[in-house]
């Protein structure tokens, strides 16, 4: 086994002790399992099976089918009662399955009872949570949070595993060599943790620095939240191409995340999905949920996304903007502007009598994403005016750097240089003016091509 020593740099090390048991990896695929206690429980077995599909999905795994029990509490050995175990590893291994992901959390006893039986990797909902969480943690901060999630998630844990681990170790009754390892174990894992509690300290006063490294992205920056299953992804898939991923060092964790897309002719924003909000969020992850929410911080623009489909989303609405307001702004931060979406209309009846403030869209369908693009560049761009100018020929070039080639038409070739329209910010026709443009008239076309 190797050292704490060994170890590749930022590699957690959950890793050293549970392999890859407790790891999930985008080229898996998933069969997920739940238990129907019946009513009461706030949200539908089927919704809440959804949401673990939608959390999959943002994990990287597909998933290829549910497996649901109905009774009132777990199992206590196996979670799932015996015939269903049985049909969950029938279909696992029908299916060509890798993992089994559970929609509540396991007991280590369960996981490793579950293990045996299936015969396949099994991973439960926080696990997956925590695994998410890892994959999107972009900053320091954000890295070592999740890592301290884990390590806290594995202390109580480390038993069982040790247990399993050891299974040939001493006999009934005497100290063998798991307990010893389970010690040295336990010893590990929470000077680790107090090593991470310290680094954490120091990260939040690096955090300034990177503020002024994102200041010199000139992009403006539109981050996606909203509860996981609202249709943050497909929205993002709606707004931008596909083939636009933005391989900026900022985001190096975060490039497939990162699209370019264009907001209204020629100006141009980086959208970044989220991992969102996610109901029944364990407690010990609320503080690396914050820190993968950094984007949000830096946003110039947040397009909340609501599942208007839900007949909870007026509350869902209200919840967000609370945590985000208690959990991810700070004291000192601006605010950037928030647009709320309501998705899915597609599927609503009625949305005539929503007085919410927000673009009503489907982004299955495509519905209304023009009158959303409206929206976000209203409020990125608040200032730009067609305008009519003659751009004298020693002033060409700051004409080049001010503009994009979408928002310049030219108009007539003149003997002193080029007449065109253009559409420009209340900065770009001062630059342009001080350069020796001369202005001649607002056109009245505000949006669209100039
Ligand atoms: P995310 O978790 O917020 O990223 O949500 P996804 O983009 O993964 O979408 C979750 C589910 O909602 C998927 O099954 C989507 O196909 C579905 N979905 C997204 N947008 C719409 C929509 O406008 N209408 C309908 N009917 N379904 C949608
Ligand atoms: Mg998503």
């Amino acid at each position: 086994m190797s050292d704490g020593q060994d170890r590749r740099n930022d590699t957690p090390l959950v890793e050293d002790r549970l392999g890859t048991r407790a790891r999930i990896f985008g080229t898996e695929r998933a069969v997920l399992a739940g238990i129907d206690a019946g009513p009461g429980q706030g949200i539908s077995i089927e919704e809440s099976m959804r949401e673990l599909e939608s959390l999959a999905r943002t994990a990287g795994i597909p998933t290829l089918a549910s497996v649901v029990q109905k009774r009132k509490r777990p199992a206590p050995g196996t979670f799932l009662g015996k015939g269903k175990v049985d049909e969950l590893r029938r279909a696992v291994d029908e299916l060509g399955a890798d993992v089994v992901i559970f929609n509540d959390d396991l007991t280590p006893a369960q996981a490793r009872n579950l293990e045996g039986a299936l015969s396949h990797k099994v991973i439960d909902r926080t696990q997956l949570i925590m695994d998410i969480f890892a994959q999107r943690a972009a900053s320091k901060e954000a890295k070592l949070q999740v890592e301290l999630a884990q390590l806290r998630y594995l202390l109580p844990r480390l038993r069982g595993w040790g247990a399993a681990m050891t299974r040939t170790g001493g006999g009934i009754g005497t100290r063998g060599p798991g307990e010893t390892q389970l010690e040295l174990d336990r010893f590990k894992v929470k000077l680790r943790i107090h090593a991470i509690e310290r680094r954490l300290k120091k990260a939040v006063s690096e955090r300034s620095v990177r503020r002024q490294q994102r200041s010199r992205s000139d992009l403006p920056q539109i981050v996606l939240v909203g509860y996981t299953n609202s249709g943050k992804s497909t929205l993002l898939n709606c707004l931008c191409d596909a083939d636009s991923v933005v391989g900026d060092k900022l985001f190096a964790t975060l490039d497939t995340m990162v699209r370019r897309g264009e907001v209204s002719s020629g100006r141009w924003g980086l959208f970044i999905d989220t991992v969102g909000f996610i109901r029944r969020l364990p407690h010990d992850l609320v503080p690396a949920f914050a820190a993968t929410l950094e984007a949000v911080r830096h946003a110039d623009l947040v397009l909340h996304v609501i599942d208007r489909a839900r007949s909870s989303w007026e509350r869902d609405y209200r919840v967000v903007l609370g945590i985000l307001e208690r959990e991810v702004f700070r004291e000192e931060d601006r605010r950037p502007t928030i647009v709320s979406v309501l998705n899915k209309i597609d599927t609503v009846v009625d949305v005539s009598t929503d007085d919410a403030d927000g673009v009503p869209i489907s982004a299955k369908e495509g519905t209304n994403v023009d009158r959303l693009l409206a929206r976000v560049a209203e409020a990125l761009f608040p200032d730009d005016r067609v305008v009519e100018l003659l751009v004298p020929f020693s002033a060409i070039g700051t004409l080049h750097e001010q503009t994009t080639p979408e928002r310049v038409d030219a108009l007539e070739h003149t003997g002193e240089g080029i007449r065109v329209r253009a559409r420009l910010s209340a900065r770009e026709l001062q630059e342009l003016t001080a350069a020796g443009a001369a202005f001649s008239a607002f056109a009245a076309s505000q949006d669209g091509r100039p």
